[in-house]
């Protein structure tokens, strides 16, 4: 399938703080390289947000017909716990207080991080390379830096040097600071660090004897800096040059900043022509951090086991929650908010059930489904503005549920069209699934025949088959009440 010609999309590029329309460099190909997670920790809710937000601009370009090269990584190996390259491997501290190796750290966090973007019902990146797997392309990118005349060795780190990078380009120019500015404002003198200047950053650092995570180089046995890794993957999967770059705002500065500073010297060249960030998520209007209690995982969202929330949110309300926000502004999530997308949700999910059962009328349709859907496109394609989706959704629902009630008509044709592209918006591009109420709709037509069942075993006097029913049905955890008028039953948790 093409790429239909009449979709052009503005897409928000932070290198130059506008909106721009989004012109791949090959045609109807789109190489796009998010920073994935450094998997020392269960996922945070806000890492969700950016995932999903990047899940969204995938799925669309996808819908739209691009063949997308959609590359993730995952930060195994490398990760200082501050940005001056000083303090513990993330990784080897949790190892340490968990007894266990830094490879177990790395499997037991991956799989929690896939486990619950699988949740999310978020699709899989096309390549998803770890940081580990890629050491030999990293030290080869080492040597280039240093080759160009931007990395100089000292006593077995390298660094990069931001100063000369500087003379030729302008570092700070994605996060909009001077390197002027950051000189004056730094506190650190000289001597202190092995460093030429205190805004140079580490391409190889020196294993310290306790460092468990090392692998030989020309320089030291060692591990890479922090940045260097993104670099080497996404120019191996994607070319010195590619489409778009994207990740959490937190990450503009000084990650992504070293990162085009490394990409700019091999290669001459920006390494992305589209900067996307995707901004954060509070709880209930602060920022979130586990320091403060203020903190909420995935998990306890969905089971309901924590104190922020009233009940437990399935994932598709999480996701959909998220998704009426643009990606670009601050979410607050909240216990009302929660309670308000998931009335959203099932309002949406409602419509979508009834599509098919509609009548339908020889006359005309007092919906223009060719408007609405243009409608729909024009948001996704205003930076693909979710939240506005959304609103064009529930005008197509309303009047679903218009023509249901009586009150309008829709010709079979209308019909066919305004359902498909419900559907399509719906499931492929913001990746809602009802799978979750279908679970419920069969649990309670399944219980309601039981118990029926049981009623008439009870009517006859069948009191083996009447009791046997309600045992097992205990037994399987669910609970039966019989009351004056009827039975109920609640779920054992
Ligand atoms: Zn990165």
């Amino acid at each position: 399938m093409g790429v239909s010609t009449e979709q052009r999309i503005q897409i928000y590029n932070s290198l130059s703080g506008s909106k721009e329309e989004f012109t791949p460099i090959h045609n109807q190909m789109v190489g796009m390289y998010v920073c994935g997670p450094t998997v020392y920790n269960n996922v945070h809710l806000g890492n969700c947000r950016t995932f999903i937000s990047f899940d969204i601009i995938f799925r669309y370009l996808k819908h739209l017909g691009y063949k997308v090269r959609y590359v993730r990584n995952i930060t195994d190996a490398g990760h200082l716990e501050n940005d001056a390259d000083e303090g513990e491997d993330r990784i080897a501290k949790k190892a340490r207080i968990e007894e266990i190796e830094p490879m177990e750290v790395v499997q037991k966090y991956t799989v929690d991080f896939h486990r619950t973007l699988a949740k999310f019902n978020t699709l899989p990146p096309s390549i998803e390379p770890t940081a580990t797997g890629h050491i030999v392309e990293q030290i080869e990118l080492v040597k280039q830096i240093m080759d160009a005349g931007y990395g100089y060795e000292v006593d077995g780190s390298v660094y990069f040097d931001v100063l000369k990078f500087n003379e030729s380009s302008a570092y700070g120019k994605l996060s909009g600071r001077k390197l002027e500015d950051m000189i004056h404002n730094t506190r650190e003198t000289s001597g202190q660090s092995e460093k030429r200047n205190p805004q140079d950053f580490a391409l190889w650092k020196k294993a310290q004897p306790e460092h468990i995570m090392r692998w030989p180089s020309p320089w030291s046995d060692g591990f890479p800096g922090w940045h260097l890794e993104c670099t080497a993957m996404s120019t191996k999967y994607l070319g010195n040059q590619f489409d778009i770059h994207g990740g959490g705002m937190d990450l503009k500065f000084p990650h992504h900043e070293c990162e085009i500073a490394q990409g700019e010297a091999i290669s001459n060249c920006s390494p992305a022509n589209y900067w996307i960030h995707a901004n954060m998520l509070t709880l209930n209007g602060k920022k979130m951090a586990k320091s403060t209690g203020n903190n909420i995982l995935p998990n306890e969202i969905f089971s309901g086991e924590n104190d922020i929330m009233d009940r437990p949110f399935s994932p598709a309300v999480t996701r959909f929650f998220m998704l009426q926000a643009h990606y670009r502004s601050v979410l607050d999530i909240s216990n009302d908010a929660m309670l308000a997308s998931e009335k959203g949700f099932s309002k949406l999910m409602h419509g979508l059930s009834i599509l098919e059962s509609l009548a339908t009328a020889k006359e005309t349709t007092g919906f223009d489904v060719a408007k609405w859907k243009q409608k729909c496109y024009i948001a996704m394609n205003d930076d693909f503005n979710t939240p506005i989706l959304i609103a064009n959704l529930f005008d197509a629902v309303k009047f679903v549920q218009n023509v249901n009630d009586g009150r309008e008509s829709i010709t079979k044709g209308d019909l066919d069209e305004l359902g498909s592209s419900l559907n399509n918006f719906v499931h492929d591009v913001l990746g809602l699934t009802q799978e979750e109420q279908k679970v419920d709709h069969y649990l309670e037509n399944s219980l309601n025949l039981l118990i029926e069942l049981r009623n008439d075993a009870r009517n006859r006097k069948d009191f083996a088959t009447s009791d046997k029913i309600r045992d097992e049905l205990a037994k399987a955890g669910i609970l039966l009440q019989d009351g004056a008028q009827e039975t109920t039953y609640t779920l054992k948790k």
